[in-house]
């Protein structure tokens, strides 16, 4: 049996494996969007109504009434020590204020919209926040009576007065961990008392929303004795992606604007589009690596082709998925040639087989590249004599990964540069 090891991946490698993952940054949510699912999960927020001109702004301190502070949604915090929070005594100053912020650049973050929310009247501003402690594999809830500040300045001043207790993931903050929590804290009982919910509450958007961070800074406690969160961050873990139907609303296309990576993302394939001219798809993530190398080394025998994307179909390699990634990488207007490198495990190589016919099928004119195919692995025999019996004009069977790597860079080489995508579907 043959091993594939992605850390054989030599100095041609095009593109670390780490472009396959978001960043925590894209992951991160705006403001507006923690207030919302704060209130969808019961933690006490106040009224909010986003704007993206200082007239949409005026408008919507006129719908919440009573004095408003305006505030840059920006990705970034310390807002108010940069101006980028403002409160406005009626409608024209919530209109001013959002005209001065809308064309600030916080931290090198250009302020697009504002939130526009009804002021309360804050008696004391607290800290609290949860979030994944990859180090103890657990969670760690950090809470203070001193909010407001920067978080890091306090840990770093007064680290004695930030609370820290570690939160176990099977059993989270219930009400006993909450009062633990109130009670390292130092707040007293009656304090504690409001608190202790909104935690459990906040505790909630952490785990139902499989976030890796929730933050609220300041926590208030408002001249009436409420407890409101006031501001929120919320860093949002994309291996959950897929069971959370409102991540795309929230975090967008996956800070891609490729539109071929949005397609792929769409049909649920792990792809990754590179600069050369040779198109690639795989399953598992090991082999797609091995074959990129290959290709790349292969590509300097012909005039320096190399690989046009990182496409991985997944272990099932159904038909549908041989479709949609076919479809990706035939719409590449710098693709030339195809290399379909296929290790037969879970998914038998004559059910991968009929995905690739099916796929051509479906495609009918759209593809327009010839097509090497290298099959390996569970019943290749049964796989290689259904492609032969379909004969496709395109299809070119070769046994081995690199004489296969070697005719795809051939063929890429040898086709005319082409600057029109051919699939319209
Ligand atoms: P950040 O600076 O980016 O963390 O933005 P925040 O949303 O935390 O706002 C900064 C500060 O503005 C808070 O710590 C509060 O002191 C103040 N602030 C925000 N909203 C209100 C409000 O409704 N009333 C009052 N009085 N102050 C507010
Ligand atoms: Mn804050």
């Amino acid at each position: 049996m043959q091993v594939w090891c992605p850390a054989s991946a030599g100095p041609g490698w095009p593109h670390p494996p780490h472009t396959l993952s978001r960043t925590e940054d894209i992951m991160d949510l705006f403001e507006y969007q923690a207030r919302d699912l704060f209130e969808a999960h019961g933690v006490p927020v106040v009224r909010g109504i986003v704007a993206d001109t200082p007239e949409d702004a005026r408008r919507a301190a006129e719908e919440l009434g009573g004095p408003t502070v305006v505030k840059a949604q920006v990705k970034v915090g310390g807002r108010g020590k940069a101006g980028g929070v403002r409160l406005a005594g009626d409608p024209q100053k919530a209109q001013e204020a959002a005209g001065a912020i809308l064309s600030m650049d916080i931290k090198g973050h250009t302020v697009e919209q504002v939130m526009v929310v009804e002021a309360v009247d804050i008696a004391e501003e607290y800290y609290f926040s949860i979030l994944l402690d990859r180090a103890n594999r657990s969670y760690l809830a950090m809470c203070s009576m001193e909010g407001g500040m920067e978080i890091e300045v306090l840990a770093r001043e007064r680290p004695e007065a930030l609370a820290r207790v570690e939160v176990n993931p099977l059993t989270g903050i219930d009400d006993t961990k909450a009062r633990e929590i109130a009670r390292a804290a130092g707040f007293d009982d009656t304090i504690a008392q409001k608190i202790v919910p909104v935690l459990q509450q906040l505790y909630r958007v952490y785990h139902d929303e499989d976030a890796t961070l929730v933050e609220v800074n300041p926590l208030v406690l408002t001249a009436e004795g409420e407890v409101l969160a006031l501001d929120g961050k919320i860093t949002l873990d994309d291996n959950a992606d897929f069971r959370h139907d409102n991540r795309e609303e929230l975090v967008g296309s996956a800070g891609t604007t490729d539109p071929l990576e949005l397609r792929a993302k769409k049909n649920g394939l792990n792809y990754v589009r590179l600069d050369g001219t040779v198109g690639i798809i795989g399953n598992g993530a090991g082999l797609v690596m091995s074959t990129l190398d290959i290709v790349a080394e292969a590509g300097q025998r012909h005039g320096g082709q190399a690989p046009a994307n990182f496409l991985d179909i997944g272990g099932g390699a159904s038909s549908d998925s041989m479709v949609a990634g076919l479809e990706v990488i035939m719409c590449d207007p710098q693709v030339r040639s195809v290399l379909v490198n296929v290790f037969g495990g879970i998914t038998a190589c004559d059910e991968v087989a009929r995905g690739i016919v099916g796929a051509l099928e479906e495609l009918g004119d759209g593809a327009a590249k010839p097509i090497v195919v290298r099959l390996d692995g569970h019943n290749v025999d049964k796989g290689r004599e259904i492609l032969e019996e379909f004969n496709h004009p395109l299809v070119t069977l070769v046994a081995g990964m690199d004489e296969a790597a070697d005719r795809a860079a051939q063929l890429a080489a040898e086709q005319p540069t082409t600057e029109f995508a051919t699939v319209t579907s």
